[in-house]
């Protein structure tokens, strides 16, 4: 008997808000029999897609949460690989875009070592949600913020730390950047931006962009560090950085809607819409 093998899809599940997951998204975590799902992607998210499964499937926690210490990214690897071999249908749900500070490369990678297809459904990634709740575009005109730079603060381990010399050459173009997982190590990256970048350089936090309890601070870039911690900023978090932050641009902003703390009990029918 030879065992039917499906793709392992590699599914963003965006910022936080269920409302911002694909129906493409949708569509195939329903049809999972595993899903393996990163600390970021939030239960509401978590609810909403469940919902409607056909069956549920078997969810396996692979971050951080109730403090334990992260799964292995090798684990996880062998984990999707060995229930793709068997027959499953593995989602790895990722918070944002899974291609965007993901590590879908390596996934990508095993699981065609493997044999085993790819598919990959894009998110929303956090950066856009952050400019969102701004109310103010990573590319606005008005401040000839000419292109975007998405950049992470954290090198991570076995990589070189970012080039922020030049990574601040090109912020002093006009180029908005925004950080990911800049919190943590902010006063290095403070640091090494100053030495191009001036004081006075408009900066906007979002913390938990999207979710119900997003938070939008401000700060100029020499003030940052102190800022991040008298307002107990804590990951995850948003840095943008350049002209488009100043708070100037965002009072003339529209305001965007958040989600509902519980996502309205009607969602069976929502979902029969849908599906027609
Ligand atoms: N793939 C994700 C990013 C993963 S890296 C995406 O596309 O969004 C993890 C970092 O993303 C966090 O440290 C934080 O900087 C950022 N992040 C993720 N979700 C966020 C959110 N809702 N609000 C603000 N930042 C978020």
């Amino acid at each position: 008997m030879t065992t039917t093998r499906h793709p392992v899809h590699l599914v963003g599940a965006g910022p936080g808000d269920p409302e911002l997951l694909t129906l493409k998204a949708l569509r195939v975590i329903r049809a999972a029999t595993v899903l393996l799902v990163d600390d970021l992607v939030g239960d509401a998210v978590l609810e909403l897609a469940l919902a409607e499964a056909a069956r549920p499937p078997r969810v396996i926690h692979v971050g951080k949460r109730g403090g334990c210490p992260s799964t292995s990214q090798e684990f996880i690897e062998k984990l999707m690989v060995r229930e793709a071999l068997a027959g499953e249908r593995v989602v790895r749900l990722k918070g944002g875009d899974p291609l965007v500070f993901g590590r879908a490369g390596e996934e990508i990678a095993a699981l065609q070592d493997a044999g085993v297809e790819v598919e990959i459904v894009n998110g929303i990634t956090a950066g856009a949600s952050a400019a969102a709740a701004l109310g103010v575009g990573w590319t606005d005109r008005r401040v000839g913020a000419q292109g975007v730079l998405l950049v992470t603060g954290h090198a991570g381990r076995d990589c070189d730390e970012p080039d922020w010399d030049a990574i601040a050459r090109v912020a002093a173009s006009g180029v908005t950047l925004v950080v990911y997982m800049g919190v943590a190590r902010v006063e290095t990256l403070v640091a090494r931006l100053r030495r191009v970048l001036p004081a006075e350089l408009p900066v906007a936090v979002v913390q938990r962009a999207s979710a119900v309890d997003e938070r939008v601070v401000r700060s100029t870039l020499d003030e940052l560090a102190d800022t991040i911690r008298s307002q107990r900023i804590a990951s995850p978090a948003i840095l943008v950085i350049g002209r488009v932050a100043d708070p100037a641009l965002a009072a003339a902003s529209c305001k965007h809607e958040t989600a509902p703390a519980r996502y309205p009990s009607n969602v069976g029918r929502a979902q029969a819409v849908l599906t027609l």
